[in-house]
């Protein structure tokens, strides 16, 4: 059931693709742009994007001729709309506005163009109350004097702030949390050591797991664990229990020759209407992780579902719940489900939430991630790539939704070391028996 029919809102993925194809080709082009970012809901992370907006520094003087080279850029099919500090142009791939800004205004501008329009306008009542002027992208002294802030910084201490990740800017709390001290020391790409949640071409992925590993050493990761799919997941292609042993020799044959890199031999498994799993415990057993995933509601309502994904978390060998509410962003809100229950069990028996960064899932959405991570639940930031190009930017993505969640590396189960990952999965495991 789409829930946004009425605004044209772009996923994620696609708008990030639209925005760096056109940074590309403006700056082939030369456009004479100091810097030139990615500004509005696309900057914070925002599952499904409004507008595709750009900014670019440019000096006054060298606005008009920044804006006419930018409109003949070859992946721009029409002008849509001029003023003297912007452009919006359609696109080959859609549409797109960059606005300019002067450099002693650039933090200014930089946070207005950002957004939230909540999150601004808060900051414009902070600013009256200190006799500051924010408006436009401009900041100025109420007596009309002008005050350089070419940083986002310069701006957020002008109103006796810390600075604020464009992540949090949602308006809903960060600007009281960062008055009091409170803002939370986000996870970042920095403190991610490995990537748990990766499909080859054993299931539908389209790389090897050579490939894979190869790719994920290049980002400089830790570990990663491959994990295909089971067979009957709800998937094109998917990894057979008669294969599980194949697949478990070509990973031993790869981990001879990928030195200064841990695989696990992992499984993202379907959760099955009745709440059991795929594959049976003897062949789970053999895995070094198991994540598992409801890729079909069976058409059942929140008890139901609830109750298959309790029975899975129950499970001894699960260690992860892959894209919990399976939700599309832009097209439908995911299942319904009794969260708090979810949360109290994942809590209870050691079992890690995914923050899954695919653009078609973004899931747990960084306010769930938050509200399960105040309940005592390990998450997880997974790439879910299905091929070596998508490894860094999903996690990219995940991580960003994690930080809109106010989620902190001691939060994450994959900013740890690859054997307190192992000891996470051994506790579960051994527990009660
Ligand atoms: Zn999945
Ligand atoms: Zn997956």
């Amino acid at each position: 059931m789409p829930i946004d029919v009425t605004t044209s809102r772009v996923p994620l993925g696609r708008a990030h693709l639209l925005a760096s194809s056109v940074i590309r080709e403006a700056r082939r082009a030369g456009l004479g742009a100091d810097a030139i970012a990615t500004v509005g809901s696309l900057r914070r992370c925002v599952p499904a994007v409004g507008d595709v907006a750009l900014l670019a520094v440019v000096p006054a003087a060298r606005q008009t001729q920044v804006l006419n080279a930018f409109s003949r850029l070859p992946i721009v099919v029409t002008v849509t709309a001029r003023e003297t500090s912007s452009v919006s142009v359609e696109t080959l791939r859609g549409p797109v506005t960059l606005h300019l800004t002067d450099p002693d205004q650039a933090g200014a501008a930089l946070v207005w163009h950002t957004g939230s329009r909540a999150h601004v306008t808060q900051l414009q009542a902070r600013a009256e109350r200190l006799g500051v002027r924010f408006a436009g992208g401009h900041v100025a002294r109420a007596t009309g004097a002008g005050v350089s802030c070419a940083s986002e910084q310069d701006v957020y201490a002008l109103l006796d702030l810390p600075y604020i990740a464009p992540e949090l800017r949602s308006g809903d709390g960060e600007i009281e949390a960062a008055g009091e001290g409170r803002l939370p020391r986000l996870v970042s790409e920095l403190d991610i050591r490995g990537d748990l949640h990766m499909h080859s071409t054993w299931s539908d992925g389209r790389n090897t797991i050579a490939d894979m590993v190869s790719a994920a050493r290049q980002l400089g990761y830790e570990y990663i664990a491959i994990t295909d799919h089971s067979e009957r997941a709800w998937s094109s292609r998917k990894l057979a229990a008669a294969d599980v042993d194949r697949q478990r020799e070509e990973i031993d044959a790869v981990r001879a020759q990928a030195r200064g890199i841990e695989v696990l031999h992992g499984i993202e498994v379907d959760i099955m209407h009745d709440g059991s799993l795929d594959f049976d415990d003897e062949v789970l057993g053999r895995f070094d992780i198991v994540l598992a995933s409801l890729h079909d509601d069976g058409g059942h309502g929140r008890a139901r579902l609830t109750e298959r994904y309790l029975r899975a978390i129950h499970h001894p060998l699960v260690n992860i719940i892959t894209h919990p509410t399976n939700r599309v962003p832009g097209y439908s809100d995911g299942y319904a489900l009794d969260l708090e229950a979810l949360w109290a069990a994942a809590a209870e028996t050691g079992t890690a939430m995914e923050i899954d960064g695919a653009p078609g899932h973004l899931d747990l959405d960084g306010l769930l991630a938050r509200r399960a991570a105040s309940a005592g639940v390990t998450l997880e930031v997974g790439s879910d790539s299905h091929g070596v190009d998508a490894l860094g930017r999903q996690m990219q993505f995940g991580v960003g939704t994690a930080r809109r969640g106010w989620i902190e590396p001691r939060h994450v189960l994959n900013t740890r070391s690859a054997a307190d990952v192992r000891a996470f999965i051994e506790r579960k495991r051994t527990r009660g028996s």
